[in-house]
């Protein structure tokens, strides 16, 4: 039997057509396919500015640099997430610390957000900024999150890395409540690039300092010239950046890929419509659907309950001999051992961590077929036999 994986990108004809012409454009990098991506994410997100960069990790530490976070900040996250959530403030010289998950969304709990901020406020050891993720690609309680950011002043960077696609009470995910929403374009994620990542804001601030630390904190537009007597030659480094820029070659695939984000969006949906049916009476809790927000279906996470015969290893590990890639989304941030050594460990973020000893993604990509997900789901039903 074929291995089939958790996900994988979904490459064709007209994806290796446009790579192709844009190798052959006369532009590598920083050519005409870097704004023609950022415009067609903008309009398909609702948001005035998009910011390509290489990865959503290096979206994440500008998101952090353009919000001003650095020594003596603090930035709140989620502990279910990948890491670089977490890493992103660390870079700056910031402080993390984590807001437990709800555990049916598995997203960050808005009531232990507001219960935390309370806490904080008492103290006078408010967040500079808070991260929420929206996990699998469910968008997280946007609007009570804003509320809380404008009582006590803080900014939000949704890490929208699962969520391309997705809606929240009618718009886009990153259209509103966000200050910035960060994406990834990793080839498991809705849409790939290779690596890459964007950066939405409706912030015309926000979106010029993204843009000027995506390149060293260099400059050449005349009207931002700090010394305006030079010649055309001349540029000016304005603040400490870096070379997080994406290749022409990746825009080019970027554009193309997100002309079929429609057609992938259907295909998700649909199994992760099937997958409940499919998957009725096993000892499983399956993720929450909700009717203000839709979900864009990332990652299709099942949770291995005390019902069930075996445990989540067992289960896991008969799933991979069988040649089906389930994987662990995620063990949290705060018991990865570099983080144990800053001073995290068991019992601080319990939800997470019930959530996190019992999670197993399943396959879910738009090129999996019906017979196949019925199989990965056969599977299951055998591995969770005792
Ligand atoms: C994939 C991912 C990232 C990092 O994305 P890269 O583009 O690989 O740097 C960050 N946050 C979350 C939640 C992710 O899933």
């Amino acid at each position: 039997m074929a291995y089939i994986p958790y996900a994988t990108q979904t490459i064709d004809e007209s994806d290796i057509k446009a790579v192709t012409e844009a190798l052959t454009s006369g532009w590598l990098t920083q050519g005409e396919a870097i704004p023609l991506f950022e415009q067609a994410f903008a309009s398909l997100h609702g948001v005035e500015h998009a910011v390509a960069v290489c990865n959503a990790t290096a979206a994440l530490h500008l998101a952090c640099l353009a919000l001003d976070v650095g020594p003596g900040k603090t930035v709140w996250t989620s502990p279910n997430s990948f890491v670089a959530s977490a890493n992103c403030a660390l870079y700056c010289g910031a402080s993390v610390d984590f807001v437990d998950i709800d555990p049916v969304t598995r997203n960050m709990s808005a009531d232990a957000l507001a219960a935390k901020l309370e806490l904080a406020s008492a103290a006078g050891q408010l967040p500079a900024v808070v991260i929420p993720v929206h996990f699998a690609g469910l968008p997280c309680d946007l609007q009570r999150m804003r509320e809380l950011a404008d009582q006590y002043g803080f900014a939000i960077v949704a890490d929208a890395s699962h969520a391309v696609g997705a809606t929240y009470q009618g718009l886009p995910v990153a259209q509103e409540h966000a200050d910035i929403s960060v994406f990834s374009f990793h080839p498991v994620k809705i849409v790939t690039t290779a690596e890459g990542g964007m950066l939405a804001t409706r912030r015309a601030d926000l979106a010029a300092r993204l843009r000027l630390l995506r390149t060293h904190g260099i400059t050449r537009d005349p009207a931002e010239l700090e010394d305006k007597h030079q010649g055309a030659w001349y540029y000016e480094q304005q603040r400490l950046g870096y070379n997080y820029r994406l290749t022409d070659l990746q825009a080019a695939l970027g554009t193309s890929q997100l002309r079929r984000l429609a057609q992938f969006q259907r295909r998700r949906e649909a199994l992760a419509a099937r997958y409940p049916r499919l998957l009725q009476g096993l000892p499983l809790a399956l993720p929450a659907v909700l009717p203000d927000r839709t979900h864009s279906w990332h990652l299709y996470v099942v949770e291995v309950t005390d019902a069930a015969a075996v445990d989540r290893a067992t289960a896991f590990a008969r799933m991979r001999e069988a040649g089906i890639g389930v994987n662990v989304h995620y063990t949290p941030i705060h018991l990865q051992p570099y983080y144990r050594r800053l001073g995290f460990g068991p019992g601080m973020f319990p939800h997470a961590e019930a959530y996190g000893r019992r999670a197993m993604s399943i396959p879910l990509y738009p090129t999996l077929s019906d017979p196949q997900q019925e199989e990965v789901v056969a599977t299951l039903r055998r591995a969770l036999t005792a």
